[in-house]
């Protein structure tokens, strides 16, 4: 067993789902004890920080002797439930793949950072490497909300698992709350009554158009178009009575510019629209959890050269122009790979197959599209020591 599938068995066999999702779940304090040890026996300066009492963030750095740039590598320890499975914590081995809760999301990841950064404690190199374990992913990111906070680096790599492509760019979402209020009463007396689950309809009806009308606003190379939905609705009490109040929870899901407050001013354009046009119409809105899109810039020294952008590409230009050249590309090819950097399809490309050669950019030199497959070297896992001794600038004659 190498060492990296007897360190990923290890995470893998500590149970560290997240309390918030499962009530009385074991949370991350066993496993940021063990990735503690382990990285101090590695040679790491390690600091062990509750974000939660009983649920802590570990940070650790390996110290560069100085003049390089620095590099954060950042996981989750965190897991979702168990439900339907047999045996999570048995980490077992079938056909070059490990199983168990946890291994792909991302104790997989967490795994390769935790080397990654073992590496360079041994290597002789310029920058610091600083590797965040995590808690919190999977239900409000307050682990790396926390690290956002305290820690800076030059560059950060987030492991989570991409089938090792490179994720540049990222949807936010907004959490928003409508809660309409009517007035009780039995059902026998329609007039002393206002019914509040009618008075979300209209609510629903504006939600829907705002929903048509973003899917069709220019969309982000990567990301499309923005959207939003009704996630739950609640209201009433019982058949004879005249509901007093219900509650409607939205997802807004953003693109690189959009914020929590232009989310909320769509929503409340839409509920100000309806007590204009009725004045027994009363509602209030809150916003609950916001967390941004990411985009990384095109031109960032953290992106490989073959994955940088040109300047000039879809960066610098309008999507709206960008989606209006080129021909459609064929109808089962995958949204990622719809449109390169130049808005054109390339000519004759299909979806690349699994192992084949990725469909390049024909028009843009350095388009962000994966110009080819991956190496072997990187396939088999060791680009983040490889490119953490880049980036914190491991000199090829000292290194
Ligand atoms: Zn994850």
């Amino acid at each position: 067993m190498t060492r990296l599938e007897q360190l990923l068995s290890d995470l893998v066999a500590i149970d560290s789902i997240n309390p918030d999702l499962v009530p009385g779940a074991a949370g991350e304090a066993a496993i940021a004890a063990f990735i503690a040890d382990w990285l101090r026996a590695a040679g790491l300066e390690v600091h062990v920080a509750e974000v939660r009492p009983g649920r802590p963030n570990v940070v650790a750095i390996a110290r560069g002797a100085g003049g390089g740039r620095s590099l954060l590598l950042n996981g989750h320890i965190d897991t979702v439930g168990v439900a339907g499975m047999s045996q999570p914590f048995r980490p077992r081995v079938e056909g070059g793949k490990l199983y168990g809760r946890g291994a792909y999301d991302m104790k997989g990841g967490m795994a390769a950072c935790l080397i990654a950064a073992a590496e360079a404690a041994r290597l002789n190199l310029r920058g610091d490497v600083i590797v965040t374990a995590v808690m919190d992913e999977e239900y409000a990111g307050l682990g790396t909300l926390a690290v956002a906070e305290r820690v800076r680096a030059d560059g950060a790599i987030v492991a989570e698992p991409t089938e090792l492509q490179l994720v540049v760019a990222h949807k936010g979402f907004v959490w928003l709350e409508v809660e309409t209020q009517g007035v009780a009463a039995h059902g026998s007396r329609p007039h002393l009554g206002v019914d509040a689950i009618a008075k979300m309809g209209g609510v629903l009806t504006g939600l829907e158009r705002l929903a048509a009308e973003l899917a069709q606003r220019p969309p982000h190379p990567l990301l499309g178009p923005p959207s939003v939905h009704a996630s739950t609705i609640q209201g009433g009490g019982e058949w004879s009575t005249y509901p007093d109040r219900c509650t409607l929870a939205i997802e807004r899901r953003t693109l690189p510019g959009e914020t929590g407050d232009t989310a909320e001013a769509e929503l409340r354009a839409i509920v100000d629209g309806l007590a204009a046009a009725d004045p027994a119409f009363k509602s209030t809105v809150r916003r609950d959890l916001v967390r941004s899109p990411l985009e990384t810039p095109a031109d960032a020294a953290i992106l490989p050269p073959f994955n940088r952008r040109r300047p000039g590409c879809w960066a610098s230009r309008s999507s709206r122009r960008a989606s209006r050249s080129g021909p459609t590309p064929p109808r089962s090819t995958p949204p990622a790979f719809r449109r390169c950097c130049s808005g054109r399809w390339g000519r004759g490309r299909t979806r690349p197959r699994s192992g084949s050669i990725w469909p390049a950019c024909s028009v843009a030199p350095t388009c962000i599209w994966p110009r080819r497959r991956p190496s072997a070297h990187e396939r088999r896992g060791r680009a983040a020591p490889a490119l953490a001794g880049a980036l914190a600038g491991r000199d090829g004659r000292d290194g």
